[in-house]
């Protein structure tokens, strides 16, 4: 199994800088979901890695092997990209065996292979046909065939299901990340979809504007990221953000007559963002929980198991968030009700810089 190590990789262009000093490590069969917005600089990142470029510095290795002198041919990398050409000339046998064909493996062997992968993707009874006469799930399950038929030392996984329609596409995704398992290849996955992100990396690196903001298992990304920009980048929806100043050992919540009490030593009257999930916040009171003051109500959504409700609240940076259980009775909009906080589950940043500072 490969471990893939970048060592402060940098890509720039005449015009911008894509990458920035990228240092990240996929361990040995780990499966790391790379994300961020369109233009944060993933595509360059894979293109480095695949070697259809040259960084500007900084080094790419294979268990501590540089292999930034390496041609593509060279590197041994399965690649699945969001349009996967098959070729439509081919059967999906052919398909399949001819990434072995070209390394000139037998025959047999190449028969063999193929049955194999064939039987690992549910495609044994396709092998006839050609890519039109497939579907796109189909299609998909033989452009990842062909990226792993000769097993790989590394998987670059481009936005592979983008083109798929919704509900295969949650399929796919638990078909994906069950036989990467299996496989134990090293996969680096790059996806804008953090949603994607979360449910498929064992841990999610985020790309803002070519820079590395965190790299952690997807809960950690989810309760304690490590800047604003991250908490509102992943989640549905975005976590919440209230204003915040320090008050003789409380915060205050801006506009509002409600104060919790302050985890840390704040200075005097210094301005904060308190951060919480949507399902850190209740609507009504709770042992424990913190009172935030009053809210109205704007809008309920229903989704079938749960209910957002989005509130108006003085100290609010966006309009909040609340995440209900379906069971609970909907509150009518407009209406004005009290918010409370979850003591266990909250964070609080900078406001300037937007570092979280708390949790520690
Ligand atoms: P993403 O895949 O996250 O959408 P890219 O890696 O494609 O991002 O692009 C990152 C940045 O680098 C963007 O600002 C993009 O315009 C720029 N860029 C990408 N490729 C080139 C190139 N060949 N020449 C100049 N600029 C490029």
């Amino acid at each position: 199994m490969t471990r893939l190590r970048l060592q402060q990789l940098t890509k720039r262009y005449p015009s911008v800088t894509a990458l920035a000093n990228i240092s990240l490590t996929a361990e040995p069969g780990e499966f790391l979901a790379v994300v961020g917005p369109s233009g944060s600089g993933k595509s360059t990142l894979l293109r480095l890695i695949a070697g259809l470029e040259k960084p500007s510095s900084g080094e790419i290795f294979y268990n501590e092997e540089p292999i930034s002198h390496l041609p593509p041919q060279a590197r041994d990398i399965g690649m699945v990209f969001q349009t996967y050409a098959l070729y439509p000339h081919m059967t999906v046998f052919e398909n399949l065996a001819f990434p072995l064909r070209l390394r000139r493996w037998r025959r047999e062997a190449i028969q063999d292979q193929v049955r194999q992968v064939a039987r690992l993707l549910e495609l044994q009874g396709l092998l006839e046909r050609y890519p039109r006469e497939l579907s796109g799930g189909q299609r998909q399950r033989v452009a990842l065939g062909r990226a792993l038929v000769r097993s790989p030392k590394l998987f670059l996984l481009d936005e592979p299901l983008s083109n798929i329609d919704a509900q295969l596409r949650a399929t796919m995704r638990a078909e994906l990340a069950a036989l990467q398992q299996n496989l134990g290849i090293t996969t680096l996955y790059v996806t804008h979809d953090q949603a994607e992100a979360l449910s498929l990396g064992h841990r999610v690196a985020v790309l803002s504007s070519g820079h590395l903001l965190q790299v952690a298992p997807p809960s950690e990304l989810y309760n304690r990221p490590v800047s604003v920009t991250v908490a509102r980048f992943i989640g549905t929806p975005p976590m919440n953000l209230f204003a915040v100043t320090a008050n003789s050992g409380a915060l205050q919540l801006v506009g509002t007559e409600s104060r919790l009490p302050s985890p840390l030593q704040l200075a005097e009257g210094s301005p904060w963002l308190l951060g919480a999930r949507a399902e850190a916040l209740a609507l009504r009171p709770a042992e424990g929980w913190h009172p935030l003051g009053s809210a109205q109500v704007r809008t309920v959504e229903y989704a079938g198991h749960e209910m957002l409700v989005t509130l108006r609240h003085p100290a609010a940076v966006v309009p909040p968030v609340v995440r209900l259980s379906a069971g609970t009775p909907p509150p009518q909009p407009g209406a004005s009700i009290p918010v409370f906080l979850n003591p266990d589950s909250w964070c609080l940043f900078a406001s300037e810089s937007g570092e979280r500072i708390f949790p520690p």
